[in-house]
């Protein structure tokens, strides 16, 4: 099973840490991977190379096993500092989506919900080439949208307050976010990539998601 997972957020948020730490203790081939995703994020200067150990290994499968995966997921990172088309086609590519602020940095909180509607009117598009064309604007992919026939599921989105271990310099209170959260239909969590707090959770949320369970 390939989980393509998308990580969204301005510059100096901290999604390569994030998506370092998570690969560090569930990815099988972290080195290689690893690699690649250095290739992809090269314009934030990201230089970071890692040598997993025996001990990442047998994480991982624990990990793996817990979640149900026979594979691991695939991570695919972004920056979304600009709305290019590269982005969006990165975008129309993740099947889950991590939108990532810092908590020490309100200009990086302000940029989620733009971030968040661009995924999905970028997913919808694809999905729904009505959706642009209802005279009335509405979405059929609102959050609060009922079972039943012609409904379908939103595209996971997780937003992710990171750098929670910075609590001193913190400009973006817990509750704000989860009111903008709760609002937007998204989960919710605050990380470190640092201290490795939730980071592991948000990932799975995304996870649990994108399989519907
Ligand atoms: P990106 O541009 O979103 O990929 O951000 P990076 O992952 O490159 O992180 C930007 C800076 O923030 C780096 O100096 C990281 O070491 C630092 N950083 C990232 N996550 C955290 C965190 O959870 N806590 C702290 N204290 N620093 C972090
Ligand atoms: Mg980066």
């Amino acid at each position: 099973m390939l989980f393509k997972i998308t990580v969204l957020g301005d510059g100096g948020v901290g999604k390569t840490a994030l998506t370092v730490q998570f690969t560090m203790s569930s990815f099988v081939e972290v080195g290689q991977r690893l690699g690649d995703m250095a290739r992809s994020d090269q314009a934030d200067g990201d230089t970071q190379t890692y040598d997993p150990t025996i001990e990442d290994c047998y994480r991982k499968q624990w990990v793996m096993a817990e979640m149900g995966l026979d594979q691991a997921p695939r991570l695919e990172l972004t920056r979304a500092e600009e709305y290019t088309a590269l982005r969006d086609q990165w975008i129309r590519d993740g099947e889950g989506f991590l939108v990532v602020y810092s908590i020490t940095s309100r200009s990086t909180f302000e940029r989620v919900e733009r971030i968040v509607e661009r995924v999905i009117r970028v997913k919808d598009d694809v999905s729904s080439p009505t959706y642009s064309s209802d005279p009335y604007g509405r979405s059929p992919q609102s959050p609060t949208t009922p079972g039943g026939p012609g409904a379908r599921r939103r595209a996971p989105i997780v937003i992710v307050g990171n750098k929670r271990d910075l609590y001193n310099a913190r400009e973006v209170s817990t509750e704000e976010a989860r009111v903008l959260a709760m609002r937007l239909g998204c989960d919710f969590y605050e990380t470190s990539a640092k201290a490795n707090t939730n980071v592991e959770a948000a990932f799975k949320s995304i996870v649990r998601q994108i399989k519907g369970t």
